[in-house]
């Protein structure tokens, strides 16, 4: 049935049902495509946006078939997706890392459920690791204590400033290999009773200082309670 009786006509292209005006006249009677399909038949960005409209009027629709197919063909349905995954490894990595960047808050989320949902699984795995690794975490331990020994203090204190700095963005990406172990000797050779001090602070108010040697002094903890935050 092309016509309907009130003189509407179903599109063949976009199955949309309309006026007989929105379809040019042909030989006969009138072409099979409305005027807005047949305009954008050889415009490929029309007809991809042509198609999200399409897909945003009939979201729910569309996903209900498809997941009725899924329940129908699960075989067939995980092979596809694993075919699908395994064709476009990259680019769904690049994707979903791109989204984590975009969304942190719900990444966040996301890791906490997923956590609390893993849980007991989790713990089943630590506990195997723990087994079949009891050399290796010897070993990790023993570096731990180590790391940890009084005279290892400003070692240890260089790489926490490191961590806060570049949480913080003030590691800048120039800073290369001499200046870092730089920034490292000056924690080391921080005095006893002194402080590795950023002269402008990574959190000032006004302007934000940057983990880099020339802004770094020594400071005695009371040195540094009367700066304050004078930036
Ligand atoms: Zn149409």
């Amino acid at each position: 049935m092309e016509m309907s009786e009130d003189g509407k006509k179903c599109c063949a292209r976009c199955k949309k049902i309309k006026s007989l005006e929105e379809f040019h006249r042909a030989k006969g009677g009138r072409r099979s495509a409305c005027k807005l399909c047949r305009k954008t038949e050889g415009d490929p960005e029309a007809r991809r946006q042509q198609k999200r409209h399409f897909w945003a009027k009939n979201k729910d629709k569309i996903n209900k078939k498809r997941k009725q197919w899924r329940l129908d063909n699960s075989d067939k349905a995980k092979q596809y997706e694993r075919a699908y995954r395994a064709k476009n490894k990259e680019r769904m990595r690049e994707y979903s890392k791109q989204w984590r960047l975009d969304n942190p808050d719900i990444f966040k989320q996301y890791t906490k459920a997923s956590y609390h949902k893993h849980k007991e699984k989790n713990k089943e795995v630590i506990q195997k690791y723990r087994e079949n690794n009891k050399e290796k975490i010897k070993l990790t331990v023993k570096r731990w204590q180590k790391l940890n020994k009084e005279e290892q203090r400003p070692k240890r204190a260089a790489i926490l400033a490191k961590y806060r700095a570049s949480k913080l963005q003030a590691v800048p990406p120039w800073l290369g290999r001499e200046l870092k172990s730089e920034i490292k000797q000056i924690y080391i050779d921080c005095p006893k009773g002194y402080q590795v001090d950023h002269i402008v602070p990574l959190q000032g108010k006004n302007i934000r200082g940057l983990h880099v040697p020339w802004n770094l002094q020594y400071l005695t903890a009371e040195e540094n309670q009367i700066k304050g935050n004078r930036f």
